[in-house]
């Protein structure tokens, strides 16, 4: 089969169509993964294949152990950052969940979690044969989960299965509404029945403090590619000491034949992870990354004075919990809908009035509601973002009070 040359052509030279200089991109997943200076230039740097190979121990074989570049130490650095004891980077955040259940959990057993997570915890669990038991929330508007309603679904799997659950599973700040959850209450549940908590901080960690011992996580997982401005995949599995025989159980399979054994490898890890430019450039942000989450608060302010101007307009509200604890928000906007119901463009019509003024992110076609992140604008930027909004809703005729 040879591949027509005009077809391989297309693939050279791509270019991004919203270059981060031109457009504002309000897409909730990006926001905090864009890249520092310093991790443009890593990719230049250890772009090549295993580029962080070259002075692998051979001993052992394994990427924690490499000290040029100096991965064992960022390892022990990002683990203390967290609150931690010890740190793996691994592809995905989804990958760390993964490998969590996996490794906790024996095919059959129940994973809690909050009915707000996203959909690779569900995945992570299927793929590592375990049930959900789900924790609810209080639906419209708030949307605001029942953090003590852990202890009852201990007790349902208790009831229903003999024994206790794998783990439970809290998402630190939801990718639906943005809401912040109080981790240290689940953590007091999870300390009291003696199971594992697992916080997932994909949209916290990186971008705002967390301090896993405080709130009595027992594992974070994280992602590198949507909180700390680095390269996809990029995931981060962090634990305490007393999991660590359990998460990082070395391999014991041996060959029938060759009697060939991998003691030194960690199974969860399938031996290496991510052993190339994605890993440096979450290595080369990290500096930077420890500096932007003391600004938190800044962040906080701005999502704050956008939400409360976006309210001004009629028929637009936020959804979740009240203040706004986090940046991803969630409007639902009727006012926009009832445009789109008589413009010519339909539900594009939102997307192409802001994209005509460089906005971007919001998904297009979507007027009844949509998310977006201010995660690291300027002051400027937001108040153009409100200042577009304002437009557009005055051009159709919309009130603003
Ligand atoms: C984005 C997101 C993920 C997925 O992260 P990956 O690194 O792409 O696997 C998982 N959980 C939550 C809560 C998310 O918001």
């Amino acid at each position: 089969m040879k591949i027509p040359q005009d077809r391989l052509n297309r693939y050279i030279g791509l270019k991004r169509d919203f270059a981060e200089e031109e457009y504002i991109n309000l897409q909730p997943i990006q926001r905090g993964g864009i890249l520092t200076e310093e991790a443009r230039r890593a990719i230049l740097e250890f772009g090549d294949g295993y580029s962080t190979c070259d002075w692998c121990p051979p001993k052992t074989a394994r990427l924690d152990m490499i000290t040029d570049p100096p991965i064992q130490q960022f390892y022990q650095d990002l683990a203390e950052f967290l609150g931690m004891d010890i740190a793996r980077v691994v592809t995905r955040c989804r990958e760390a969940k993964f490998i969590a259940f996996r490794m906790l959990g024996r095919p059959g057993d129940y994973v809690v979690l909050d009915s707000t997570a996203h959909y690779s915890s569900y995945l992570a669990a299927d793929l590592a044969e375990l049930k959900v038991k789900e924790v609810p929330n209080g639906g419209a508007p708030e949307f605001r989960l029942n953090l003590d309603a852990y202890a009852e679904k201990i007790e349902e799997v208790k009831r229903e299965t003999g024994k206790l659950p794998a783990a439970l599973l809290l998402t630190h700040v939801d990718y639906l509404y943005g809401n912040l959850n109080e981790a240290k209450v689940v953590g007091k549940i999870a300390k009291d029945y003696g199971v594992p908590l697992i916080l997932n901080c994909a949209y916290t960690a990186g971008v705002m403090p967390v301090d896993g011992r405080e709130v009595g996580a027992d594992i974070i997982t994280s992602s590198g590619h949507k909180s700390w401005a680095a390269s996809a995949p990029t995931g981060i599995l962090a634990l305490e000491k007393s999991l660590e025989e359990k998460l990082l159980a070395r391999a014991k399979i041996e060959g029938d034949l060759t009697k060939r054994k991998f003691g030194q490898k960690e199974l969860g890890m399938l031996g290496c992870t991510v052993m190339g430019a994605p890993l440096i450039t979450l290595m080369a942000s990290f500096p930077e990354v420890v500096r932007r989450v003391e600004r938190w608060g800044e962040e906080v302010e701005k999502v704050r004075y956008l939400v409360t101007e976006l309210e001004k307009i009629e028929g637009i509200t936020q959804r979740g919990m009240k203040p706004k604890m986090h940046t991803l928000t969630h409007m639902e906007t009727d006012g926009f809908y009832k445009v789109s119901e008589t413009h010519k463009r339909k539900g594009y019509f939102l997307y192409d009035e802001l994209r005509a003024r460089k906005i971007v992110g919001i998904q297009p076609g979507l007027t009844k509601h949509f998310k977006f992140n201010t995660y690291g604008l300027t002051w400027e930027q937001v108040k153009y973002v409100k200042d577009a909004f304002f437009e557009i809703a005055g051009k159709y005729g919309m009130k603003i009070s």
